[in-house]
């Protein structure tokens, strides 16, 4: 069956999955989803002997059907290799009475690998089916962690160039570290005077600049995106959702059809959208438990019923989480209509206007697949202290937010049904606030001192990427102001 693609705030003209990632957003301003969400159709004990790679190959084959079998597995097979640290690519860990989804086994110790190591693939692959001869350029926002993996997967990809905006004082001292010692004679990393909404609202409207997009276009390039609001992203990212369904029954921790839930940490709302993909094509998921930090526009979402992003942007210790545009949401917004792209854009409409709308009663009731919360800074840190102590575990900030929510769920819904729990980093990665919530006497210590007492009381070797970084030089220091975005991009690129 061929799934196509259409915008969330388009009219009734589809693409091709190829066309859709190429273009990452489209034209209208709306983001690509499929026609109709494509069933599993298989059964969990035939996938429960597979590897990574041959769900992967199901799943993605499922979505992105104008990909070959030849193509798709080759993408797949380039992007699932010993750059993941563990054969399992997305291992599970049984803590504290909840199922670790490991996703941060790859090149940047983040999960935003699972997906940014295929996406230039598939990319690729995508330019040579449209017979596009262009250099594609990918312009990205991050709060610290898509940077970085993006970075690494476009690192000197014939025809590629890769520009990376990071809000300056958004980012933790690892990741900005990560980022700014990027090799590569194509990768361009550049700091924003700004926080991560800033960068993510800079890159939209240079995406929906027409003026700018004929300058690239004579110069032989054009634009796409490696932010979830490419669907190249997305799909990527219900693989692993399918696979760790398939692991639990494998393990025999579950019966093939039981329910599981899934708590997400969220910021984007691609994760959680990903899972809720992966429901709606069959995996036996109950509730979608969308955890926020103290940026908790979503929470009050879900409680609400009304997004308003009208409040005080607050940077907490779980950086990739401070947001307060979840671009995703568009999607889950756009389903809930009914796929009506004239109500949902009336909503967007009033999103940029007045940076709030309210959801219909109607929409509100398909939202029971949901539960929203969140967490404060104290609480994030208590359980990252407490999971330590009673497990051995160490998880990270991110982590540690969807695992406080986790307990909140718990209490409020008296629900003990088996969980899977999306870790999206590892703790190296934020090392400093993972240490003081263990103990603040390790505040003193420099940020590699604290690296290698973090391995010394987890009992885990530093993880590659760390050790990468610990003595590389700095080969990105630009700085520019929200007003200079665009220009220093005509700089990067010579227009
Ligand atoms: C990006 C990121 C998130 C948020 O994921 P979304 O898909 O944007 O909701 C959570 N945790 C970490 C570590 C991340 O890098």
């Amino acid at each position: 069956m061929e799934i196509l693609y259409k915008s969330t705030r388009g009219n009734n003209e589809t693409v091709t999955a190829s066309k859709a990632i190429l273009q990452g957003l489209s034209a209208d301003g709306g983001l690509f989803v499929p026609t109709q969400i494509p069933s599993l159709d298989m059964d969990m004990e035939t996938l429960a002997k597979m590897t990574y790679q041959e769900v992967a190959y199901e799943v993605m084959s499922r979505f992105l059907t104008d990909f070959t079998k030849e193509e798709l597995q080759d993408c797949i097979e380039k992007a699932y290799d010993e750059k993941f640290d563990t054969r399992d690519i997305a291992p599970i860990v049984k803590a504290d009475g909840t199922y670790y989804l490991e996703l941060f086994h790859g090149a940047t110790i983040a999960f935003k690998d699972m997906a940014l190591s295929i996406l230039p693939h598939l990319m690729t692959t995508a330019a040579r089916k449209n017979q596009v001869k262009n250099d594609i350029v990918i312009l990205t926002a991050t709060s610290g962690d898509t940077g970085k993996a993006a970075l690494a997967g476009f690192a000197d990809v014939p025809g590629t160039k890769i520009i990376v905006f990071y809000p300056k004082d958004g980012v933790s001292p690892i990741q900005e570290k990560q980022m700014v010692t990027q090799k590569g004679s194509n990768t361009y990393v550049v700091a924003l005077e700004g926080n991560f909404d800033d960068a993510q609202t800079g890159v939209k409207q240079m995406f929906n600049d027409a003026e700018l997009a004929e300058e690239l276009l004579q110069a032989g390039c054009q634009f796409s995106s490696a932010n979830s609001i490419n669907i190249g992203r997305l799909v990527p990212q219900v693989v692993y959702y399918v696979y760790a369904y398939a692991s639990l029954v494998k393990n025999k921790e579950i019966e093939p059809q039981e329910t599981v839930n899934v708590v997400v940490p969220t910021g984007n709302f691609g994760n959680i959208l990903a899972a809720y993909y992966a429901k709606q094509m069959g995996v036996p998921i109950d509730k979608l438990i969308c955890a926020s930090n103290e940026n908790k526009v979503l929470y009050d979402f879900f409680t609400t019923g009304t997004y308003d992003r009208n409040r005080e942007f607050i940077l907490t210790s779980s950086p990739s989480m401070d947001i307060l545009i979840s671009s995703n949401l568009e999607r889950l917004i756009y389903h809930l209509t009914g796929d009506d792209s004239e109500q949902n854009r009336a909503f967007m409409d009033a999103l940029s206007k007045d940076g709030k709308y309210t959801i219909t009663d109607a929409m509100k009731t398909k939202l029971a697949d949901f539960y929203g919360n969140y967490a404060g800074e104290e609480e994030t840190a208590q359980t990252i202290r407490r999971i330590y102590e009673t497990a051995g575990y160490i998880i990270d900030t991110h982590t540690a937010v969807a695992a406080s929510v986790y307990q909140k769920y718990k209490r409020d819904m008296r629900d003990d049904k088996k969980t899977l729990l999306a870790s999206t980093a590892s703790p190296f990665k934020f090392t400093r606030s993972v240490m003081n919530a263990i103990d603040h006497s390790y505040d003193e210590m420099t940020d590699f001192e604290l690296v290698d007492e973090l391995a010394k009381i987890a009992r885990v070797k530093v993880p590659q990427a760390i050790e990468d970084i610990r003595s590389a030089p700095v080969l990105h220091d630009t700085v520019v102001e929200k007003d200079e975005m665009k220009g220093i991009v005509r700089k990067i690129l010579g227009i």
